[in-house]
């Protein structure tokens, strides 16, 4: 359920018609919706309001300041993956008591700065990060809050660049070798156990590898209690699927996933925490472009569009399918026919759709991109000298731009040339 509704016609976000942003701000652009974003959030706090329990958005899934800042005023509290995505949470307002800082290669730099600001729990990937983590506490006369990520060797069935909790992968700790670096952990200094973390994968649409992983967390977590450990938090990690489109298989329920979690954990005594990003941000952001050319091919006819691979990457990179509508609704009854839905840059892989059925469009007309609210801009890149597209926020009946275009003076002036040119 989101919040991007034709109203006669014309395609909303909330009570803003997007074409009033087409107009003011021009194509391409991400618009995301307030209440989508919140609904979501609170779709997660209600569903785990049985139990004590932080819900940390995953950063990486849609940076954007504004963003962050709404979801933190709501009471959420951030996952991060790189220093920069921490001083990002905390420019938005959210403690560092508040932030749990993931991720397989921290460096002892990021460890400093993020022991420096206040954290609440580093969730440590490998036996050589517990090292550098406890030498660089120790050594800052500071105590680093440790999870450790345990992989629990469950095949999430998703796809294979976001699958990250079977054995082969390169994310966590084995599970069969967690109770030795526990062992390990609680006697090196600088470091404090809190908790276990495990995070299997992203856009899963079913619960039983999450319940198989659970399940293996639960008995570890009763296996290291009679070890001796304090854990007292269960970090469940992201990776609830969202529906791409409207008409396949529908991903489980945030309240589905809830009641999993209390059935499997609950009994732990444990604060929860999980980190969604996509299901959060994913339906509440889309993408509109505009059409530039129609070109009749041999067989085949192509939709040009102003947008592209490196405004948003999913189809290219994960052959990902995102429904794309017109922001003017075709007549009931209006024959669809099969086109290919592409962007300028020079690379075949700059295909966001083969023979999609489509109303009848031709140049100037808009579409929008469905889900793309997950990422979306995070991953855009300038390819192509292409500018970032701006990212417009709703809220009710107004908009604002949160990120605007860069000029190419803007651009242009981050390269500089060396002495001798
Ligand atoms: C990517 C990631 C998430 C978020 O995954 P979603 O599928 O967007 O919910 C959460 N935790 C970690 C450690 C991640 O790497």
């Amino acid at each position: 359920m989101d919040h991007f509704l034709y109203r006669d016609a014309e395609l909303h976000a909330e009570d803003v018609m997007l074409r009033d942003i087409a107009d003011a701000v021009g194509t391409p652009f991400y618009c995301y919706s307030t209440a989508t974003l919140t609904r979501h959030f609170q779709l997660f706090t209600e569903a785990l309001a049985p139990l004590p329990h932080l819900v940390c958005y995953a950063v990486k899934a849609n940076s954007n300041l504004a963003v962050l800042k709404h979801l933190g005023e709501l009471g959420a509290g951030m996952d991060v993956v790189s220093i920069g995505e921490y001083h990002r949470a905390r420019a938005a307002g959210v403690p560092g008591d508040r932030i749990v800082f993931s991720g397989v290669g921290k460096t002892r730099a990021e460890m400093r700065a993020a022991l420096d600001g206040g954290i609440r729990q580093f969730n440590v990937e490998s036996e050589p990060e517990l090292d550098a983590l406890s030498e660089v506490a120790a050594a800052m006369g500071a105590t680093a809050p440790i999870a450790l990520r345990v992989n629990p060797d469950v095949d999430a069935r998703t796809h294979e660049k976001i699958s990250t909790g079977r054995k082969e992968d390169k994310f966590g700790v084995p599970l069969a070798r967690a109770r030795d670096i526990y062992a390990r952990a609680a006697r090196l200094p600088g470091l404090r156990v809190v908790g276990i973390d495990m995070h299997i994968g992203s856009q899963l649409t079913d619960l039983a590898p999450f319940e198989a992983a659970y399940t293996r967390m639960a008995e570890l977590t009763r296996q290291l209690r009679a070890d001796g450990h304090a854990i007292g938090r269960l970090d469940l990690g992201g990776g609830l699927g969202i529906p791409y489109t409207r008409s396949n298989e529908a991903p489980p329920l945030p309240t589905d996933y809830g009641a999993m979690v209390k059935r499997v954990l609950g009994d732990l005594d444990c604060e929860i925490e999980i980190e969604p990003g996509r299901l959060i941000a994913g339906n509440a952001g889309i993408l509109v472009a505009q059409v530039i050319y129609r070109k009749e091919g041999e067989g085949r006819d192509f939709l040009i569009l102003d947008a592209a691979m490196n405004d948003l990457i999913r189809p290219a990179m994960y052959g990902a399918h995102h429904d794309i509508v017109p922001l003017t609704e075709a007549e009931p009854g209006t024959p669809l026919a099969p086109v290919d839905i592409v962007g300028p840059v020079c690379e075949s892989g700059d295909t966001f759709a083969r023979q999609r059925p489509m109303p009848p469009l031709g140049p100037g007309d808009l579409v929008a991109f469905r889900s793309a609210g997950a990422y979306g801009a995070v991953m855009a890149s300038e390819y192509n000298t292409r500018p970032l597209i701006p990212e417009v926020l709703v809220c009710g009946d107004h908009f604002a731009v949160i990120r605007h275009r860069p000029t190419f003076d803007e651009m242009l002036s981050r390269d500089t040339l060396p002495p001798w040119m």
